[in-house]
């Protein structure tokens, strides 16, 4: 029986499709060069993939073909050796859709296993994201922000083959950076991006994440039922349409907040999160209609309040808000929780002013693909200095 290695590349979809794509596919490439085998293929739930939302590739490598038959005889693997993110905001978990709930992301995990993040984040505020697990594994930071190389425009940030570096680095047992340069080569001709690679290689460090380390919420949780506990039909219950709340201050009942699914949790596609302004709010009604996700709540005294465990970021409401930086979309790295914000702004409005000026004022911009285009491209050139010099 031979060796199976087993890498999970979790991204945005769409955004982030050709990107996942390069990277399994590479990793089968520069495994090749050392006469393992592999094969790469995408994974999606059970559903089309869609925009922003999480979804995976993964690599599967063995040392003998019996041993690949025997790894590949799974719908998915059950643990990784490595697990990357392309995306840093995925470290507050994947669910993607139709899938099985918010999974942590580094559920696939083995012991010792590493977990690889493309981010500007320093690893304690990746770790202060990421749910806890029993056992320790290791984190490495490919330092860069989120790549959306590959999409509708190919402007190439390297972002794909300094993975591949680093992943010679962590498990040189996989291949030597002497085999991912030598793909490279092959794939795309290009001896910059083997130098990459290369500088890729030299700096990736990891260090261990401690089970006592990361968000101690308990992830979603759920037992597929047997076979023979089937019966015949199936009822699926409907969500309530909603109902009115009270004011934290004034104890008035009022407003309309819509009945969500308490399992679908949409969040983790967001990259960014609206803030809102409730001291400038004209109480227009504009973001509460155009909203795709229904994800406003109608407060008591009139205020739209965006519910965060639905809201998947698409930044419609800023782009419909008529008040001038009344609502701001702000990097979802900023933000450890899903608390209502009318809610924050009724018990403090002085504090809440402050909060709202310091999210604005910290946020590092990111491209999702909505904001305006041409965002990304304006990014490259800095991630490519990146790229050079670290
Ligand atoms: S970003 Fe705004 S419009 Fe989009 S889902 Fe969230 S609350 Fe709704
Ligand atoms: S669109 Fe802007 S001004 Fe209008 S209700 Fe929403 S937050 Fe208030």
């Amino acid at each position: 029986m031979g060796r199976l290695f087993a890498i999970e590349i979790i991204y945005r979809g769409i955004f982030q499709k050709t990107l996942g794509k390069h990277i399994s596919r590479s990793i089968v490439l520069a495994a090749h060069k050392e006469d393992k085998l592999g094969i790469s293929f995408g994974r999606y739930g059970d559903s089309p993939e869609r925009n922003g939302i999480p979804a995976k590739n993964f690599a599967i490598v063995a040392t003998d073909e019996q041993t690949l038959e025997e790894g590949m005889a799974k719908y998915e693997p059950k643990e990784v050796d490595i697990t990357i993110a392309v995306d840093d905001t995925l470290c507050k978990g994947v669910e993607s859709w139709a899938w099985y709930g918010l999974q942590p992301v580094n559920r696939l995990l083995k012991p010792g296993g590493t977990l690889i993040v493309t981010s500007r984040e320093q690893p304690e505020a990746l770790i202060e994201m990421a749910h806890r697990k029993e056992y320790p594994y290791k984190l490495a930071i490919v330092k860069g922000t989120p790549s959306f190389s590959g999409l509708w425009v190919y402007k190439d940030d390297h972002t794909d083959v300094r993975i591949l570096g680093a992943i010679a680095r962590i498990l040189p047992e996989l291949f030597s950076l002497e085999s991912v340069q030598k793909a490279i080569m092959d794939e795309w001709h290009d001896e910059l991006k083997a130098t990459s690679a290369g500088k890729s290689y030299e700096r990736t460090t990891s260090l261990t994440v401690q089970p006592n380390q990361g968000n101690p919420e308990e992830p979603y949780r759920f037992d597929f039922p047997k076979w023979h506990e089937m019966g015949e039909g199936i009822a699926i219950p409907s969500i309530p349409a909603g109902h009115s709340f009270e004011d934290p201050t004034t104890h008035a009942v009022g407003g309309f907040r819509p009945d969500r699914n308490p399992t679908f949790k949409k969040f983790s596609t967001r990259t960014m999160r609206p803030v809102v302004n409730f001291d400038t709010c004209i109480k227009c009604t504009l973001c509460w209609l155009q909203c795709p996700d229904s994800c406003f709540d109608v407060t008591p005294d009139g205020l739209y309040d965006a519910n965060m465990q639905a809201c998947c970021g698409c930044g419609v409401c800023e782009a419909v808000c008529p008040v001038k930086d009344c609502v701001t979309m702000v990097n979802e790295t900023e933000f450890r929780d899903n608390a209502s914000q009318w809610e924050m702004w009724k018990k403090d409005k002085e504090g809440y002013k402050t909060w709202l000026e310091e999210k604005i004022k910290s946020h590092p911009e990111r491209s999702h693909g909505f904001r305006y285009r041409g965002q990304y491209e304006e990014q490259v050139p800095e991630m490519l200095e990146i790229a050079r010099e670290g």
